[in-house]
């Protein structure tokens, strides 16, 4: 009975996201379609054709990010130190931060143990975190990046703060909703996707944050995570 409440659970959360994919897409598409009527009828078409590859470009991004999530790759979970996988991330991002003038500020304890876990899929998630704080602050901003073990519990932490121009209220039950997005070329998948994952290895993810002043986003991430038996990310855990 057990799999069977699974398989229908899976079911409506796949359904859930079709309906929003198809919103998603269909969007661009009416855009495109008038664009491709007008250039029939001559007039500028040099104007339309740069809207019209934005617009691909958004159905571009919005099917990358829908392949990353859906990848039937099956997670593979081995000992890692968090540290590490928070340390590899900040390289990739560091040149970019350099160019935005965004100082990163680690806090990372001396003693952090490792956790049972799929290091790419975390990486994943650190990144996308990483990302909405880069998008967040101004030229000359900051992120703090703390890793440490929690006190008196299995549990690491991952904490990122930036001073960016924060969420407001109405919009923190938002997220982690696919496709709600504030940004011109976002695709509100990085949140839902990171959520997923930070349950699928037993934490918790919570984001705080005040309008103007800047966001949290604290992980909390157990020495040994459950089994897994799901593939997607797309579906969600029974
Ligand atoms: P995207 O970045 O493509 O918009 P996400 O799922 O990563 O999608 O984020 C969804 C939304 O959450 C963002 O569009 C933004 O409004 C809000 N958000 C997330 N992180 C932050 C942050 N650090 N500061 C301000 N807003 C944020
Ligand atoms: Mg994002």
């Amino acid at each position: 009975a057990e799999e069977i409440i699974r398989k229908a659970d899976k079911l409506a959360v796949v359904g859930q996201l079709a309906a929003g994919v198809a919103h998603e897409i269909r969007n661009p598409l009416t855009a495109l379609k008038g664009f491709v009527q007008l250039m029939t009828e001559g007039g500028n078409n040099a104007g339309y054709c740069e809207i019209m590859l934005s617009e691909l470009n958004r159905i571009n991004r919005i099917i990358d990010e829908l392949l990353l999530a859906a990848r039937p790759s099956k997670p593979v979970f081995e000992r890692h130190n968090v540290v590490d996988l928070v340390q590899d991330v900040l390289s990739l991002i560091s040149t970019q931060c350099v160019m935005k003038n965004i100082a990163v500020l680690p806090s990372i304890h001396t003693w952090v143990p490792s956790i049972r876990c799929d290091s790419n899929q975390l990486k994943q998630v650190f990144l996308n975190i990483l990302k909405n704080a880069m998008e967040a602050v101004p030229e000359g901003g900051q992120i703090e990046v703390c890793v440490g073990r929690v006190e008196a519990s299995d549990e690491v932490y991952v904490r990122i703060t930036d001073n960016g121009f924060g969420i407001d209220e109405t919009v923190l039950p938002k997220l982690g909703e696919p496709f709600y997005t504030s940004k011109e070329t976002g695709t509100g998948l990085g949140l839902m996707v990171s959520y997923r994952i930070v349950q699928s290895h037993g934490g918790r993810m919570k984001i705080s944050s005040q309008l103007g002043r800047g966001t949290t986003v604290d992980i909390r991430l157990p020495m040994e995570a459950p089994v897994p038996h799901h593939t997607s990310y797309l579906v969600k855990q029974g």
